[in-house]
């Protein structure tokens, strides 16, 4: 976010000190809420739209995250089982097909966001290792007629494109770019203000009075509006009715400064993103500067949903977590300088996909819940969102995640010290396979609850 203010300030949006009326208005300015105003006002021009964000624009995840703007196609299997074979691969088609429209409106809208469409590869750093380069992904791919969405590659095709040792086996995504995403939220807050949507940043909404028209409350104003749009992304753990949606886990990233050198010597001079295929991932980008930026390896939990919180903001074993990841996958990288560390809140939901859901009396439209993935699927989100918000059926609107949260995480005082648990059992768990020791049943059986609990999901076909 510093790098993008320094680049681009943007106009003021003050804070909302007066009642306002709007058509619409939306409450958090991240990527849902932002793509939402700006599909809105593309479709219907003259929408009066006010958006009210409680820090700036992209403050939340959106301006701090890894950059991945992924499709899900990895996740064809957990997709297919939750939703069917059919509605599983429509919606990681649409998810997919957001990728190359977001390169189209970054062009189209001239927001330099550092978008680069190359790719992603997925690797196996180890043997214990399964993630996007395991054998279930690319095989359900196959098998369902879309096999050159992932292509497997040799270890040594792989380290051609960048040159780490612990590969054992690789497999490259196509539909994939990485983005500078605080550049990105950034421009889409220029565009939304070119199209006449009205936003007030420094706004933190108290509330909304439910009614037609509904009343949204800040401590300073209010916006009554006919349709209201929630996309407050984690901070909705302390709403009501969505105190039960999601976990709030804390990831961190690292930057090093500088190395156009040292990325030469490691033969990762494309714009492609890289993931391992440990439990905690790592993820790791080339920035448009030439540094590296990582994130993963270790993660915090936030208790009682508190986005805020300490955890997720100043965790510095977890950032160092992150930048060891490099100096392990890439050895050539020892006693490389990192100048930057961050983090920031996920709304992981234990399907691991988002959720839509519309609250009485029909004209509040919540989307949340995007499990740590929300490039593409907000862009998608705010095609959902604006069909919901429109009243219309349509390929968006009808898709299987625009039907309320699949199954409820566990209320506290449980959820915390669940996940606390299961995240020690994954993170040390991939420390001691690492060094060629087994994590043990104990961790594993620990490590394993989310999964095997979405597993039991995606075997109900919920
Ligand atoms: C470190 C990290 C790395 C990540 N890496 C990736 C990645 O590589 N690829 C990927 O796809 N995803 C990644 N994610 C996840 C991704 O950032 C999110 O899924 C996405 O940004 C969600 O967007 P959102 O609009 O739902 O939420 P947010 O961006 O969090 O937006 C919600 C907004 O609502 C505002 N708000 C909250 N409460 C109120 C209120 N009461 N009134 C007004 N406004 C309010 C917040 O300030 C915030 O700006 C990562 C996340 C983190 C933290």
């Amino acid at each position: 976010m510093q790098e993008a203010l320094a680049a681009d300030i943007g106009e003021p949006c003050p804070p909302l000190d007066a009642k306002v009326g709007a058509d619409v208005c939306i409450v958090g300015g991240g990527f849902a809420g932002l793509w939402t105003a700006i599909e809105l006002s593309a479709r219907e021009p003259g929408l009066r739209i006010a958006l009210l964000e409680r820090d700036i624009c992209g403050g939340g995840a959106s301006g701090r995250n890894g950059g991945f703007f992924s499709s899900s196609w990895w996740d064809l299997p957990g997709l297919t089982g939750l939703f069917g074979e059919a509605e599983g691969l429509r919606y990681a088609t649409a998810v997919s097909d957001e990728v190359a429209a977001a390169e189209r409106w970054c062009l189209d809208h001239e927001v330099d966001a550092w978008y680069h469409r190359e790719g992603a590869l997925g690797i196996r750093a180890g043997a214990w290792q399964e993630g996007i380069a395991g054998e279930g992904p690319a095989d359900v791919c196959a098998r369902m007629g879309e096999a050159a969405r992932m292509r497997r590659l040799t270890v040594e095709e792989a380290r051609s494109m960048a040159d780490s040792p612990r590969i054992t086996a690789a497999a490259f995504v196509p539909d994939a770019a990485i983005c500078q995403p605080a550049r990105l939220a950034r421009g889409l807050r220029r565009a939304a203000l070119e199209r006449g949507v009205r936003i007030f940043e420094r706004t933190a909404v108290r509330g909304i009075d439910r009614g037609r028209p509904a009343v949204v409350r800040a401590e300073t104003g209010a916006v009554r509006a006919d349709q209201v749009v929630l996309t407050i992304g984690s901070w909705a753990a302390s709403w009501p009715g969505f105190r039960r949606s999601f976990g709030v886990i804390a990831d961190y990233m690292v930057v090093t400064e500088p190395i156009p050198e040292l990325r030469r010597e490691i033969g990762w001079t494309s714009n492609m993103g890289i993931a391992d295929g440990r439990d905690l991932l790592y993820y790791l980008r080339p920035t448009d500067d030439d540094r590296i930026a990582i994130g993963g390896g270790a993660t915090g939990v936030a208790f009682a949903g508190r986005a805020e919180s300490r955890a997720v903001t100043h965790d510095r074993r977890i950032s160092d977590a992150a930048a060891r990841g490099l100096v392990w996958l890439f050895p050539q990288l020892e006693g490389v300088r990192f100048t930057h560390a961050w983090g920031g809140p996920i709304d992981m939901t234990p399907s691991f996909v988002p959720f839509y859901r519309t609250l009485p009396p029909g004209n509040v439209h919540a989307g949340l819940g995007f499990s740590g993935h929300g490039l593409s699927q907000t862009k998608l989100g705010g095609r959902i969102l604006a069909g919901s918000v429109l009243g219309v059926e349509d390929e968006y609107t009808s898709l299987p995640v625009n039907a309320g949260e699949v199954a409820k995480a566990p209320p506290e005082p449980l959820r915390w010290p669940a996940i606390r648990a299961a995240v020690w059992a994954l993170q040390s768990g991939d420390r001691q396979e690492e060094v060629g020791r087994s994590r043990g049943s104990l961790r594993s059986s620990i490590g394993s609850a989310p999964s095997r609990y979405r597993d039991r999901l995606v075997r109900r076909g919920a």
